[in-house]
């Protein structure tokens, strides 16, 4: 007689039930899922366990002496790389999807965990998993949007399938690393992208309500390492609006309470992680953080031109005085916030120091946050790495 297992009596939650991370729930997908049977082990935001998770996933937690390793995880190579011929309609020059395209092409998976978006809405996320290159295309740029990927968890067990990628953000990957042992599954590998101020879908409209010329034709946007937001519109026409000109006072409440909480922007937990903030204008981040990462982006390395990183300027002063304008919600007035843009660009952090500039700057407005609304999970929420990268700046009470 063959054993049921426990989490498969369990129940996935109706769609309007409130989560058990109450306002801190990411909708990461395993609550609709009977893997909720674990959520008090896996959710990312009841239970942070990132240092353990490192060592199931990587053999080693980051080695918090070595100042690339606390800011950036556990990784064995890191370096800048672009397609030579980029996918037309991707976030960046589609690394991503070429990796993913690549690995179902040579039988090393048979599906693909990745987010398509619905028909009526090019920004509202529907996860799926893809059995077919097209389906994976279909999946390319961000849906700027909280989405529940780990959804189709369910489906996996289902389907037989044995041989997984899961493409997904940080909270995504840490509940996926903590039930990993449950799926089945004979080999999985994570590909993740870094992630930072997500929004629910009504946060979005806002969002782009506030900051850009034609919230309806925006089609695509990114917080660049030009100190502005990109906005690209339906007729292939660009807008940029200076980060310091955001209408702070108004967007202040808009990211969701997850994101505000998250100290998991590098995504440490997958394998391998493709983002663009630690690279140059233009040029696309890669950190290999073990041997299946390197195996992953082995299979296009001749599809890429690369170069090592590089880090210039110094972040720390322009930290240290975004802290109290974020806190205070003030905002420039706009010639004031290009010329700022300009000034800081011309001298201010590049590369990898850029990286550090957004990390420290999310992680110290996030340790307020928690401070202020959820002190009593301050000291286990918070990892010691991002208490040692706070630790630097002079916080308001
Ligand atoms: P593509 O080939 O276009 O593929 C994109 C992949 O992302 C698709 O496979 C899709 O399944 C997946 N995806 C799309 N939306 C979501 C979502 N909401 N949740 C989970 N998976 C999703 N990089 C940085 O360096 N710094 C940042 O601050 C940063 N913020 C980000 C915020 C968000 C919400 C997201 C989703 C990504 C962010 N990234 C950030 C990563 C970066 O924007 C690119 O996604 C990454 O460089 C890959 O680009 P690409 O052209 O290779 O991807
Ligand atoms: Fe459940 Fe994920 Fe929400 Fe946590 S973040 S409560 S695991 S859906």
């Amino acid at each position: 007689m063959t054993s049921v297992s426990p989490h498969k009596k369990a129940r996935a939650l109706k769609p309007t039930s409130r989560r058990p991370a109450k306002e801190l729930c990411s909708e990461c997908g395993l609550c609709d899922t009977y893997y909720i049977h674990y959520v008090k082990e896996a959710c990312a935001f009841i239970n942070q366990q990132i240092g353990e998770l490192e060592e199931q996933a990587h053999r080693r937690s980051r080695d918090l002496d070595n100042p690339d390793e606390l800011y950036f995880g556990v990784h064995q190579d890191m370096m800048a790389a672009r397609k030579q011929q980029p996918i037309e309609g991707a976030q960046w020059t589609g690394i991503v999807s070429s990796i993913a395209i690549e690995m179902l092409n040579r039988g090393l998976v048979e599906g693909v965990v990745c987010v398509q978006n619905t028909k009526e809405d090019r920004f509202q996320p529907m996860p799926i998993i893809a059995r077919t290159p097209e389906e994976i295309l279909a999946a390319r740029v961000n849906k700027p949007t909280l989405s529940p990927n780990l959804s189709v968890l369910e489906q996996i067990e289902k389907s037989g399938m044995k041989r997984l990628l899961v493409i997904g953000v940080g909270c995504q990957i840490q509940a996926l690393r903590a039930v990993e042992k449950q799926l089945g599954l004979e080999k999985l590998y994570v590909l993740g992208t870094p992630c930072v101020d997500n929004v629910n879908r009504a946060g979005l409209q806002k969002f782009l309500e506030t900051t850009s010329r034609s919230p309806q034709t925006v089609v695509h946007y990114e917080f660049m390492q030009d100190f502005r937001v990109h906005f690209k519109h339906e007729d292939g026409s660009t807008e940029t609006v200076p980060f310091f000109g955001l209408k702070t006072n108004k967007l202040k409440d808009v990211f969701a309470p997850s994101c505000m909480s998250c100290f998991d922007y590098v995504n440490s937990l997958a394998d391998l992680v493709v983002g663009y903030m630690g690279a140059p204008f233009g040029w696309q981040w890669i950190l290999v953080r073990n041997d299946t990462g390197k195996e992953m982006l082995d299979l296009v390395k001749d599809q890429l031109d690369t170069q090592p990183v590089m880090s210039k300027g110094n972040r720390k002063e322009a930290v240290q005085q975004s802290i109290p304008a974020y806190d205070k919600g003030v905002t420039l007035p706009m010639w004031a916030a290009k010329l700022m843009g300009v000034v800081i660009e011309k001298i201010g952090p590049k590369g990898l120091e850029y990286a550090r500039f957004s990390i420290d700057s999310h992680f110290t407005r996030n340790y307020l946050y928690v401070k202020r609304n959820h002190p009593e999970k301050l000291e286990e929420h918070v990892p010691e790495y991002a208490k040692r990268i706070v630790g630097q700046y002079e916080l308001p009470e």
